[in-house]
């Protein structure tokens, strides 16, 4: 049965994550913090796909786990079907992993060698004691094989992943994922690992799942280069924070915050006489334990000014300009 396709089901709000920057002793209790995730507050519609972009170390990936409940929030909310799963017991926890599965970077160590492609993809099946028959089981494997684009899906079966390329290896993690038939899949940079050549087949795959099984699809990734070819709305992480979040054409055509700007400008474009202005911007990511005050982006913001060392602007929205949204700072 189609699912209507902008029912908001899943949900955080103000969702952090920090952990212990050391060792706790007792004479110091009072021990640093990394802000991973501080503080993050989206929506995802059913077969949306989300792109989760930014920087390595901006939290996306911890954001991802979190969704997946792998990762504890320390404060905020996770809403899914309009039911609070912040803080679940292992019993739902587990049902719910049905629901939203996560795909992750590395194929290689997402599957295990000893294992043949059957074993693997029916793995979880017996881990959800899915399927009244070893034929039911049987058929969702290959159904799912075959809908990760691994046809004929009988000639993948008794093979081991040293036996695949790496793009057929990450489709096996996919068919894993989809054998369960989720309604979200959470992918966390999933062809970075991958041949170029190969990395918009994998792309493609997931526009093809969300529109064939009406699978939502959070694309964590630190290319915004690469969710152009299929991401419906584009949240832009830095340290822990979304500075920006609208739809695919207006952060990539009309982008508002200069961090966005800066991510755009530096990506190649082969026709030299589109070729624009790089913004480089200055210094590393700021360490998450001592996130400098005012607006968090200030030490490396090409355009700030002296408000920014004091106070953070409201997010970003393509409905507000930043500036607008800086103008409004106290001063
Ligand atoms: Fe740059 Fe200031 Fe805007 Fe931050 S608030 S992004 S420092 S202009």
């Amino acid at each position: 049965m189609k699912k209507p396709a902008n029912a908001k089901f899943l949900e955080t709000r103000g969702l952090k994550k920090y952990f212990d920057a050391g060792k706790r002793w007792i004479f110091s209790p009072n021990i640093k913090k990394v802000h991973a995730v501080d503080g993050v507050s989206l929506t995802l519609r059913r077969s949306e796909v989300l792109a989760l972009v930014g920087e390595s170390g901006c939290g996306k990936t911890t954001l991802g786990l979190m969704l997946m409940g792998l990762e504890e929030p320390t404060d905020g909310t996770i809403f899914f079907e309009g039911r609070d799963i912040t803080h679940l017991a292992d019993h739902e926890r587990k049902d719910l992993r049905r629901k939203i599965q996560m795909v992750f970077q590395d194929p290689y160590e997402s599957l295990n060698p000893t294992q043949t492609v059957k074993e693997i993809i029916s793995e979880p099946l017996h881990v959800h004691n899915i399927g009244e028959s070893q034929q039911e089981r049987d058929e969702r494997v290959i159904k799912a094989l075959e809908d990760a684009g691994l046809k004929p899906a009988d000639t993948y079966l008794t093979r081991f992943p040293h036996e695949l390329s790496g793009g057929q290896r990450q489709r096996v993690v996919i068919a894993a994922a989809l054998v369960l038939e989720p309604e979200i899949i959470v992918a966390d940079e999933p062809v970075s690992m991958l041949d170029v050549s190969i990395r918009a087949e994998v792309i493609n795959l997931l526009a093809e799942l969300r529109i064939s099984r009406q699978i939502a699809v959070i694309f964590i990734t630190h290319d915004l280069g690469s969710v152009g070819f299929f991401a419906d709305r584009v949240a832009v992480m830095y340290l822990g924070r979304i500075v920006e979040i609208g739809t695919m054409l207006d952060v990539l055509e009309r982008p508002q915050h200069p961090y966005t700007k800066a991510l755009l400008s530096v990506i190649p474009v082969p026709n030299p006489r589109l070729r624009h202005e790089r913004i480089i911007l200055k210094g590393e990511t700021p360490n998450p334990v001592e996130i400098p005050p005012g607006c968090r982006f200030h030490p490396r913001c090409p355009v700030a000014f002296d408000a920014c060392r004091l106070s953070d602007p409201p997010m970003t929205t393509v409905s507000k300009t930043h500036q607008a949204a800086c103008l409004l700072m106290p001063k």
